[in-house]
């Protein structure tokens, strides 16, 4: 049990303003595992005037000192990383195994990267005349999800530290107890106060009391496109830097020279990564007309691979979903599929066999899904893979750009040059070609709707700052 009943404010723990908490629940045994501090506008208010007072000094620092407190809170980090491992599953549900790699490891590989990205991050440059200052945006708001929450966050804060912002974070209020580690951790290494800040509790309320304060100079926000476009509306008021990190709807195209068997295998473990809580999730299957009923049984057959299970089994591949609210969703969701004339080809939304307790949905894939059906459209968020065949290669472009999404994507094809051709004309931000490993050093964010930023990597730290430029 977890519980956290104080805010991170100008470097102490403070008692919140208000008496209200939110109860963490752990989604395979619906147990509490821990509980936060509903935080008020007033909390907000406290965080932003304590971040807004230290940036001055802070943001003087140079690179090798802000570097060297990173640092420490990455040494930190790897010790408590097999803690966080833990916590995060029982708080989102990831498997264990995938947990401690992906929960637990990313962040820190992500930390590490930043460090020695500011190693030789030059903050000015000559153009002409000009000397242009790249210079610290100022008081960052970061508000993340729960899908990969400490990833997530320490994309935000290593950035943005690493700019020169003070920040305050302002975790989802499903998966949080990782975040007041990270408060711990960087307690514990002394960085002055009111660098960072931790603020708990609702969107609606600490969220929307960041994105409208007058003292935030920018937002950075991960979550729903719902919740994204609100954002942006309150932070139009002061007109202060929005970065957007939303929903995705990506699709895999699986070009007919490709090797099937290897294609489909991966897009199905892409798109049931998280239980399919992931927003780069390849959730539409492309294939060529002539190749579809071999790819049903090639994507079957993956499929059976995936049996649900406890999230403490280190053999379990698929955990459940975050919340009962989430469940109902993405059971809404399959059940509108049959509705709409999609083919159920595995999975659906019958309660699964043996799970009593927790928010498990099955595995499922769709077959002959058109781009009209809503499943074809909306980002699910739960373990659902549509297979959508097309007639040649002009119509799987167009089918893949047929989205108000286009954060990412899949290209297969036996031919790279081609496969870099067909992934060109993608409307998305990353494209993985014939299976491309994730790169932290790569830019990170969406097209349209689903996003208008740019996170890790150089990108990721360019992102927190604002340029002058001084003539001579
Ligand atoms: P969400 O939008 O409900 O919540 C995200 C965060 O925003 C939480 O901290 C929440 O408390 C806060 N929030 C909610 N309403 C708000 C409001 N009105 N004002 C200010 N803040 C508010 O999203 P979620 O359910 O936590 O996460 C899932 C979504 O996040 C999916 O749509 C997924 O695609 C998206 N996501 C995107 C990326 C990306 O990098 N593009 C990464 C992960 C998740």
């Amino acid at each position: 049990m977890k519980n956290f009943n104080k805010l991170y404010i100008n470097g102490e723990w403070c008692d919140p303003l208000g008496s209200e908490v939110i109860q963490v629940l752990n989604p395979a045994t619906e147990a509490v595992v821990g509980a936060i501090p509903e935080g008020t506008t007033e909390d907000i208010n406290q965080a932003v005037a304590a971040a807004k007072a230290a940036l001055l000094s802070w943001s003087a620092t140079s690179a090798k000192v802000r570097g060297s407190f990173l640092q420490q809170i990455h040494q930190e980090l790897v010790v408590r990383a097999p803690e966080i491992a833990e916590l995060i599953s029982a708080e989102m549900g990831m498997p264990i195994k995938l947990s401690q790699r992906i929960q637990a490891g990313l962040p820190v590989a992500v930390l590490e990267s930043t460090i020695e990205l500011l190693q030789d991050f030059s903050f000015s440059e000559r153009v002409g005349n000009s000397l242009v200052c790249k210079e610290p945006v100022g008081v960052v708001a970061a508000i993340t999800p729960w899908n990969y929450p400490l990833h997530q966050l320490m994309i935000k804060v290593a950035a943005a530290l690493a700019a020169g912002c003070t920040v305050i974070a302002k975790p989802s209020e499903l998966a949080p107890l990782n975040a007041f580690i990270l408060a711990e951790v960087i307690d514990s290494c002394g960085l002055p106060p009111g660098v960072f800040n931790l603020v708990s509790g609702y969107g609606p309320v600490v969220g929307e009391a960041l994105a409208a304060h007058a003292d935030v100079d920018m937002v950075s926000f991960t979550g729903s496109t719902r919740a994204g476009k609100r954002v942006s509306v309150l932070a139009a008021e002061t007109v202060k830097r929005v970065a957007l990190e939303l929903g995705g709807k990506s699709a895999s195209i699986i070009l007919g020279d490709a090797d099937l068997a290897l294609a489909v295998k991966a897009t199905v473990i892409n798109c049931f990564l998280n239980s399919g809580q992931t927003c780069s999730a390849q959730t539409r299957m492309l294939v060529p007309e002539s190749l579809y009923d071999q790819a049903v049984e090639l994507a079957i057959a993956a499929a059976e691979g995936f049996q649900l299970g406890s999230p403490l089994d280190i053999k379990t591949k698929v955990g459940p979903l975050v919340s009962s609210a989430q469940r109902d969703r993405v059971l809404g969701y399959i059940q509108q599929g049959i509705d709409e004339g999609a083919e159920l080809l595995f999975g659906g939304a019958e309660e699964p066999d043996g799970f009593p307790l927790g928010y498990y949905v099955s595995p499922t894939l769709f077959g002959r899904v058109a781009t009209h059906m809503t499943i074809a459209q909306e980002e699910i968020f739960g373990p659902v893979l549509c297979l959508m065949p097309y007639a040649d290669e002009e119509d799987a472009i167009r089918i893949a750009n047929d989205s108000r999404y286009g954060l990412a994507g899949g290209v297969w094809s036996a031919d790279v040059d081609r496969a870099e051709r067909v992934a060109r004309r993608l409307r998305t931000g990353q494209v993985d070609i014939n299976g491309g490993r994730f790169n932290i050093l790569a830019p990170f964010g969406g097209y349209k709707q689903s996003g208008n930023g740019r996170e890790l990597g150089r990108y990721g730290i360019e992102e927190f700052l604002e340029m002058k430029a001084l003539q001579f």
